[in-house]
Parts: structure tokens; sequence; C-alpha cells
């Protein structure tokens, strides 16, 4: 990568986030630190950071409604920080979009590991659609470099799983993929996150949202998983 990676962190503990901080600058990338998420959502405009690390936990706007908001129109990948209980906030987060969660008190080595998967995977989805770097599919509209797809002109806003499992599919050629091949695909390296079959469909059911009238083009093969349409 030629670019530095930007990494944001919201984090109101404050030697959390100076952890956090020193040992993400000590892999060489660029941190900046917000303490509420205020101040985070005016640093994702403005800053246009390349992952968010996001505690749950914070002072008046909370970590869920920061990831509700930004993923209006935002598709960077959001790792979680969670309490150790909070059973219910983790699943709401993946639901709201987050890409993964750790769960505090938290090895910093492990999240140093998730964040190079998660920076490489939104980077390294190469350009795709088997070589093709533009595909028009009614009304649907996919740029592969840009991770950028418009349904009747208007922008679609894909998550970057959301993206990267249309992608596999149109890969596919119209076979059909099971969820555990998305889920191998897609999650491959989360092997430890409490992720399950159910995942995929709910990412599969954001996406269909989001293409809607295209949505139709990605069929359920009853009991075994997704194909595309392509014609
Ligand atoms: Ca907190």
């Amino acid at each position: 990568m030629i670019t530095k990676a930007k990494i944001l962190i919201v984090e109101d503990e404050r030697d959390i986030a100076r952890l956090l901080r020193y040992n993400l600058e000590k892999d060489r990338y660029k941190v900046l630190v917000a303490n509420d998420a205020e101040s985070a959502l005016k640093m994702v405009r403005k800053q246009h950071p390349d992952l968010i690390i996001l505690d749950i936990m914070l002072p008046k706007m909370d970590g869920l409604e920061f990831l509700k908001t930004i993923r209006a129109d935002n598709n960077v990948p959001v790792v979680l920080l969670t309490a150790k209980r909070s059973e219910m906030d983790r699943i709401l987060g993946l639901k709201l979009g987050a890409d993964d969660y750790i769960v505090k008190p938290f090895s910093v080595g492990e999240l140093q590991a998730r964040i190079a998967g998660h920076l490489r995977r939104a980077s390294g989805i190469p350009a795709g659609g088997n070589g093709k770097k533009h595909l028009s599919l009614g009304a649907m509209d996919i740029d592969f470099d840009r991770h950028a797809i418009t349904v009747k002109g208007r922008p679609a806003h894909l998550a970057p799983k959301e993206f990267a499992i249309l992608k596999l599919l149109i890969e596919a050629d119209g076979k059909v993929l099971s969820r555990e091949q998305l889920l191998e695909m897609i999650w491959g390296l989360d092997k430890n996150m409490e992720i399950d079959t159910r995942t995929v469909d709910q990412h599969i059911a954001r996406l269909r949202r989001k293409i809607r009238p295209e949505d139709e083009r990605i069929a359920t093969v009853p009991n075994f998983g997704y194909q595309v349409r392509l014609n």
C-alpha cells in the first residue's frame, strides 16, 4: 500500500484511546482520536478515515447512533469496541453495518491483526467482475474500481461487505454460492467472531434493500444459498 491508512479512534476513555493511538502509530498508521461521537462525525466528514474503531459506550450520542448516522452515506470499515456482557449491542452493531467487534478488555495484538485484515480486504478486493471495471445490470451500474454502485443514477451506498457479496455473486457468473461459501470468502479471517450464516442473510437483506428495484437479481436458492441473475 502506498498511502498510510488513516484510523479514527472514537473512545471517551482516554487511557484506552492513548494505548490504541500508541500501538497504531507504532504500526505506522495515521491516527485520529475523538472523545465523543459529535466530534467524530466532523472528523469523518473532513478527514475521511480508512477505518474506524468505535466504542459503543460514549457520552451523549452513543456508538450505535453514530454508526447509524455514518452508514447513511459512508462505507468505511468499522470495528466496534464492546463491553463484555453487551451481547445485544454487538448484534445490533453488526445489523447497523459494523464490520467486526472486539470485546473489552481486549488484546491490542488481536485488534491490530483485525485492523490489518479489514484494511487489506477493503483495499484489496481486486478490480473485479472478472476483470471488468464497469458493469451495467439493468438500472444498476457498478464501478468495481471505486466500489461504487448507482441504481437509476442514484448512489446505493453499499457497506464493504455488501459490495463484496455482490461482487462475488457476479464473479460466480450465475452459479449458486452457498451461505457457507460466502461466509468463508468474506468473513474468512474472522473465525473467532460469533457470526454464522444468518449474518450472510442479514447482509443480503440490506444489499437487496439498497439496490431496489434490481434486488430481484439476487435470487435465494432455498436451503442452499444465493445467485445473481445477470440477464
Ligand atoms: Ca466508553
